[in-house]
């Protein structure tokens, strides 16, 4: 008989939680009283309920995930042993199928819609190049954050050699009728595809809120899901921290039923990397232009303006998103200006400032020195002065880029850690100019800045979006 494939990814992420002004993280109040003092942030905790345990039990190695940059780079700094754990449990895969089970991601995590298309390309290929420091090989499949697309972004991933991706069901256009078993492919113009599996709504939900049935792994598999799966392919994609923080003991259940899936008569895992290589059939399929797995309200409303996502799971209480339409165009005002001027900064001497942005990426991991990075991209002579301005000009675009991390925009409120990095972000580019002794245009844009800060009032307390920039 043919067994019934299950196939588990689980999406990984904490954003990046150092202050971009001092390169600190602040302890957070509520973290430390709920541990008695043992953890100072979110990171500390949910490393301890859920990256660590998942990777002491072999978890990674059966499932597919993404680590997200942020993630990795604070596991790497501050718990070296998961960090690497994690990434042998790609290799591992990469050594016996010749392909790893890691998902690539963009430099940030960023809902990249809403991008221009130079930044989106910027975001893909830091992404790509630093999933390939870490990994040692390049990535077939790619986590889009909060699933979130439209063609331009399916593209720019298919220009970068991505192969495939995951979405959740309701973002095929509602044209085509959805068989969560099929492979599909969806045209990206000049004859070229890229490669999309919907996950099934009803199995991830299952093993993201059933805490019940999943009590017990043992009869999870062997009673629960032989009735309650259908297909002979199955796959559920989630937010990994499910497994341990979300659901306590939550990597023990995984385990359990990684196991058990192993030795059974009727089902066994495949990591969906795997399986998609094992495909030879394709079906043509078009998108729901502007969808993400977390906002069904449209137009990816909850991270760019009012809808009802925004509702604070604390409090109770519905209020106003309008905040996230003005502190969303005062970011992009600010970027605006910092690519104005990075292009008339570099255009006379170097030919492809879009290629020099890209690599970029070497020198913020250090495979090239910032001297001869540059020299590589100038097409006539610059003094040390100018080439100085031009690496500053580049580190600019890093902070820029990170003013757009979407966890800013997925809470209810402005007066939350999350928008004070993106914030801060803004204020670190603004003072960067005046370390290329542009005094009077960094003042000016602060005071057009802070300006557009001023009605950004939180719901509940009378902070304003100006008094964080201010902090
Ligand atoms: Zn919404």
């Amino acid at each position: 008989m043919l067994k019934k494939k299950i196939s588990v990814h689980g999406h990984f992420y904490q954003p990046a939680r150092e202050n971009p002004l001092t390169g600190n993280i602040p302890d957070d109040s509520f973290v430390i009283e709920q541990t008695a003092g043992k953890y100072k942030n979110w990171n500390e905790l949910i490393n301890s309920q859920c990256y660590k345990p998942n990777s002491e039990l072999g978890n990674f190695e059966l499932i597919s995930y993404d680590l997200y940059r942020s993630l990795a780079e604070w596991l790497e700094k501050y718990d070296n042993s998961t960090y690497k754990r994690i990434i042998n449990a790609d290799n591992h895969n990469y050594i016996t199928y010749g392909y790893g089970n890691a998902f690539a991601y963009p430099y940030d995590h960023i809902i990249l819609p809403l991008l221009n298309e130079d930044d989106i390309d910027v975001e893909v290929y830091w992404g790509i190049r630093d999933f390939f420091n870490r990994y040692k090989h390049m990535p077939i499949a790619f986590w889009l954050p909060e699933t979130a697309i439209n063609l331009k972004t399916l593209c720019i991933l298919e220009r970068n050699n991505i192969k495939f991706t995951i979405l959740a069901p309701w973002q095929i256009d509602p044209q085509y009728t959805l068989d969560t078993e099929k492979l599909y492919k969806c045209s990206v113009g000049r004859g070229k595809y890229i490669d999309i599996f919907f996950y099934d709504g009803i199995f991830s939900g299952d093993l993201s809120f059933n805490n019940g049935e999943m009590a017990n792994a043992d009869t999870y598999v062997n009673e629960y899901l032989p009735k309650s799966i259908h297909k002979n392919f199955n796959i559920a994609a989630l937010d990994g921290e499910r497994f341990g923080h979300h659901l306590p003991g939550g990597e023990l259940f995984l385990k359990q039923m990684l196991r058990d899936l192993f030795s059974n008569s009727q089902m066994e895992m495949v990591n969906i990397v795997n399986e998609y290589m094992s495909r030879t059939e394709k079906t043509v399929v078009r998108i729901a232009e502007n969808s993400a797995w977390s906002c069904h309200h449209g137009g990816l409303a909850r991270w760019q303006k009012d809808c009802d996502c925004n509702y604070d799971t604390s409090r109770g209480k519905r209020v106003s998103g309008n905040w996230k339409t003005q502190l969303l165009s005062a970011f992009r005002v600010l970027s605006a200006q910092v690519d104005v001027y990075f292009e008339q900064s570099v255009k006379r001497v170097v030919a492809d400032s879009l290629q020099m942005k890209r690599e970029y990426i070497n020198v913020i991991l250090k495979i090239e020195d910032i001297d001869s990075f540059i020299d590589r991209f100038l097409i006539k002579g610059i003094n040390q002065d100018e080439k100085k301005k031009i690496g500053i000009l580049l580190e600019m675009q890093v902070y820029k880029l990170s003013m757009f991390v979407s966890d800013t925009f997925f809470f209810a409120d402005v007066d939350r850690p999350e928008p004070r990095l993106n914030i801060k972000s803004a204020a670190k580019v603004i003072k960067m100019f005046n370390d290329i002794d542009e005094h009077e245009l960094a003042e000016k844009l602060e005071t057009e800045f802070v300006s557009q800060l001023e009605d950004i009032r939180s719901n509940f307390t009378s902070i304003t979006a100006k008094d964080i920039y201010y902090e």
